[in-house]
């Protein structure tokens, strides 16, 4: 008998390929040199976080009482943490939001994991829309739920409405968008988010049911050529936001986030409630002290969107002129790029023969694509275009 258990079991066959490229990255560093190798796997911010929040921190330290910095609170999180970030949601969308709305969380992974704790029962369905962020099958396995992937638009990636309508059944609980989208850089319009609220309603209507979109946006803050990222719960009243700070303001590994439950929620205050006990039974207990204060005293900080603008337009076009046919992205800071050959896999290891590592898209869902995340330096896409141009010549790609 294995000491790993059967769920488990699966997890260890198919992890992760983005940590698995991750991986591969510095493995062949250490064979060729960090300099020799172009590694685009990762959506790990190389944009410092801004000088206010390094500041915020030492201030909170100067400042605060040790014993309150470092202890459990709340397991909502710091009462005037919640209100600082309730009044910044209010100002910038004219909401209403109170600190009971929100639950700070351990980054938008543990706040979908909290959510979907909160309202799965086993065999329930979740709806995604691919291509989508690989680790959601994991979230909602986590809970025993089911997910029921529904195809983007494939000339747009916007959501198709009809479609999401056409998979909703009586099990559906949820659905979950990603906008700015990982990976097609998509930014969900406006027009379709009222379209989807417009099914998702009538759908709601013929089963007797609620269907909770979660709206997961760690990349609202990235957007490019002053496109929009629309404020979901105002287009869609049953949505709840998850959010972090991670991209945004270039935090990942500080562990930081928020869950926002809005009163048009049906049940908002048990589902809050619930989400909270979920938060500590989950074993996070709370989200980390000090990151918490620090945040509160710079919500208004924004990180360089221009270095990742400069990135997204040197390798969109780079690329573009060597023929590859490329999204373009609106937002986050991915490039989803077609396969020459419609193989993803074979468009991987075209790359990989020059160190250049992209993800397939496959484990996001839409096969026939990498990602190409360019959180990078502007320097290495620079040293990575000419072995870009020789993969496009093996590829049999014909300059623009
Ligand atoms: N959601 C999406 C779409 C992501 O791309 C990521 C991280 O890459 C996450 C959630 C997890 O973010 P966090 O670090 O806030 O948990």
């Amino acid at each position: 008998m294995s000491m790993v258990s059967g769920k488990m079991q699966v997890l260890l066959q198919n992890n992760s390929v983005v940590r698995a490229m991750f991986e591969e990255g510095n493995r062949l560093a250490a064979i060729y040199g960090r300099e020799n190798v172009y590694d685009f796997s990762l959506g790990n911010p190389n944009v410092p976080a801004p000088e206010a929040v390094n500041q915020a921190i030492r201030d909170v330290l100067r400042e605060k009482d040790s014993v309150y910095v470092h202890g459990y609170m709340s397991n909502a999180g710091y009462p005037e943490v919640r209100r600082a970030v309730a009044d910044s949601l209010n100002q910038r969308f004219g909401t209403a939001y109170t600190e009971n709305n929100l639950v700070m969380t351990v980054g938008a992974a543990y706040a979908m994991n909290i959510l979907l704790k909160t309202i799965l029962n086993p065999g329930d369905e979740v709806i995604v829309i691919a291509p989508f962020f690989s680790e959601y099958r994991n979230y909602i396995g986590n809970y025993d739920g089911k997910t029921v992937v529904v195809k983007a638009d494939p000339e747009t990636f916007q959501p198709d409405p009809e479609a999401v309508g056409r998979a909703v059944t009586p099990r559906t609980r949820a659905l979950i968008i990603n906008t700015p989208n990982n990976p097609s850089g998509v930014v969900y319009s406006e027009e379709t988010l009222k379209e989807l609220n417009r099914v998702l309603t009538q759908k709601e209507k013929e089963f007797g049911t609620v269907i909770l979109t979660i709206s997961d946006e760690p990349y609202r803050e990235l957007a490019y050529d002053g496109v929009r990222v629309p404020w979901i719960p105002s287009l869609i009243p049953h949505s709840c936001v998850v959010y972090s700070y991670s991209k945004a303001l270039s935090l990942p590994g500080e562990r930081i986030g928020w869950l926002l439950v809005p009163d048009t929620v049906p049940e908002a205050e048990d589902v809050t409630a619930a989400a909270v006990i979920a938060n500590r039974i989950s074993g996070a207990v709370n989200a980390p002290s000090l990151i918490q204060l620090a945040l509160s005293r710079c919500l208004g900080e924004k990180c360089d969107v221009e270095a990742y603008d400069r990135n997204r337009k040197l390798l969109y076009n780079g690329l573009k002129d060597l023929g590859f046919t490329c999204v373009k992205p609106q937002g986050a800071f991915y490039l989803f790029v077609k396969a020459p050959d419609g193989d993803d896999a074979h468009f991987f290891e075209a790359c990989k023969k020059y160190n250049i590592l992209v993800v397939p898209c496959t484990s996001f869902a839409w096969p026939g694509y990498v990602r190409i995340a360019y959180c990078v330096s502007y320097d290495m896409i620079q040293r990575a275009l000419p072995f870009f141009a020789k993969v496009a010549e093996d590829c049999g790609l014909k300059k623009s």
